[in-house]
């Protein structure tokens, strides 16, 4: 006889499965956290060429840089995590005023929240789904954990390795597009983890407001590179070289553009394309080291913008390959394409302004972006930099290296997000921090 096949779940029926084993207290013990996260762990060191062979199949990511940026990554951030989980959750004492009286006792108690929902982008997608996952589940939560759909291949190997090394009853996949996201969204969760862009997290947003659920949004923008006069230009431009053109530029807190002066901007454009030569070749289409676009719209897209000033360095682009090279523009006009939109590609545009005030009124005239970078040697000009103006972080000298401190929160302010996480700012994120207050009957 055939049995019909089980209807598949919906995304109601996840969330009230996953909510169905939270009630039962299963996933608080801290017991069951270090598990998920020795095992998520495992998942990452075992099935790690997996994992790269999809990042590959959908970024053209090599494997230097898909453990490196990716893999390798979160097993970092869950060792930290598994380190100090136990400092962490420690319940932490108040002092007392004095009409309480002297028997009592107050302390702050970390609360798991419940089922959180984590959606993330193509760009990072094993780094940006799994990390916040495994701080979800340090804080004692159960997870939806939402692929983005636009890097398939790692979507499709997430939503296959997942469920064979974590606790199915409180971590689930739920793959797909908008329809899907949107069914999920008009559940109830109790914290919604959205990673992307500014137009869906206001989607987000207003989902999330029907049931006042919390969220955190990681988003994006333009992120500046300040090069001040006295800047070692040779260090300027290899730093720059590596942090704006990793991920073929795909990255949420790559540099966006340069801000200079005009002499400054003569001087770091040759030595900008020397740099460029020596990371990936002459051509950096054969460069081993050199990812793709993520997909012909993106590709067209920043086509598009090649022409937005004049390209001292690269510009060729091939469509059958999403292939756009490592590209500088100099005399862009802050009016132009390029500078009107986030650029997430391999595109530099160097707009110079008249020294440091005209820098930080440039930056401060727009949205508040994810990261600003800032080369100088002056102590003062950095200082009045980190004074004068807001960014989600602040990086001087190095480009994206401030996202791998685990013991800094990494989030955006403003137009590029709110809220943060890693290392016990995850925590903070993904638990409810509960006021106790203890006074004996007798
Ligand atoms: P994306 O298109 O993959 O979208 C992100 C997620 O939103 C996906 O899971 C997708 O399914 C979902 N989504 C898309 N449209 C939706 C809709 N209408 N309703 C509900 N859900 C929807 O990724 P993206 O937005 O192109 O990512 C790039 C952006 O993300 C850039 O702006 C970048 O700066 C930002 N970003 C930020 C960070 C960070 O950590 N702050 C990291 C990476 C990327």
């Amino acid at each position: 006889m055939n049995h019909p096949a089980p209807a598949p779940e919906t995304p109601a029926d996840v969330v009230a499965r996953l909510r169905a084993t939270f009630r039962t207290g299963r996933t608080r013990p801290v017991e069951w956290r270090t598990e998920q996260l020795r095992r998520l762990r495992a998942l990452l060191t075992e099935k790690g060429p997996d994992l790269a062979a999809a990042l590959h199949a959908d970024l053209g990511k090599s494997t230097k840089e898909a453990y490196g940026s990716e893999i390798d990554f979160v097993v970092r951030e869950i060792d930290h995590t598994l380190d100090h989980l136990a400092e962490w959750l420690r319940p932490e004492p108040a002092p007392l005023p004095a009409h309480i009286g002297d028997d009592a006792r107050a302390w702050t108690q970390y609360d798991p929240l419940g089922v959180v929902l984590v959606i993330a982008p193509w760009n990072y997608p094993v780094q940006l789904l799994l990390a916040p996952v495994a701080g979800a589940l340090a804080s004692g939560n159960a997870v939806v954990a939402k692929p983005s759909e636009l890097a398939p291949a790692t979507s499709a190997a997430v939503a296959r390795l997942l469920p064979e090394y974590l606790d199915t009853d409180a971590v689930a996949v739920v793959e797909g597009a908008i329809p899907e996201t949107t069914a999920l969204l008009a559940e109830r969760f109790d914290h919604i983890f959205y990673t992307g862009n500014g137009t869906v997290g206001r989607i987000v947003m207003r989902a999330a407001a029907e049931h006042l659920t919390p969220v955190t949004l990681e988003l994006g923008g333009k992120s500046p590179a300040y090069v001040d006069r006295d800047a070692d230009l040779e260090v300027v431009a290899a730093r720059l070289a590596r942090g704006k053109f990793l991920n073929a530029g795909q990255t949420c807190v790559a540099p966006d553009y340069v801000l200079t002066d005009p002499e400054t901007a003569a001087a770091l454009t040759p030595v900008l394309a020397r740099a460029l030569e020596e990371r990936f070749g002459a051509d950096p289409q054969v460069s081993g080291d050199y990812g793709r676009i993520i997909n012909e719209r993106h590709f067209d897209r920043l086509s598009g913008l090649l022409d937005s000033g004049r390209v001292v360095v690269g510009g060729d682009t091939d469509r059958s390959q999403k292939y756009i090279a490592p590209t500088v523009l100099a005399d862009v006009d802050p009016a132009a394409p390029v500078m009107q939109e986030e650029i997430f590609g391999p595109i530099l545009p160097i707009v110079t302004v008249d020294g440091l005030d005209e820098a930080i009124g440039f930056i401060n005239d727009r949205a508040k972006p994810l990261a600003l970078y800032v080369f100088a040697a002056s102590e003062e000009t950095r200082r009045r930099i980190a004074d004068e103006t807001s960014s989600g972080g602040l990086g001087h000298g190095l480009p994206l290296a401030h996202l791998t401190v685990s013991d800094l929160p990494f989030g955006g302010v403003g137009e590029s997000g709110m809220g943060n996480y890693h290392g016990r700012y995850s925590i903070e994120t993904f638990s409810h921090r509960k006021a106790v207050l203890d006074k004996p009957l007798s």
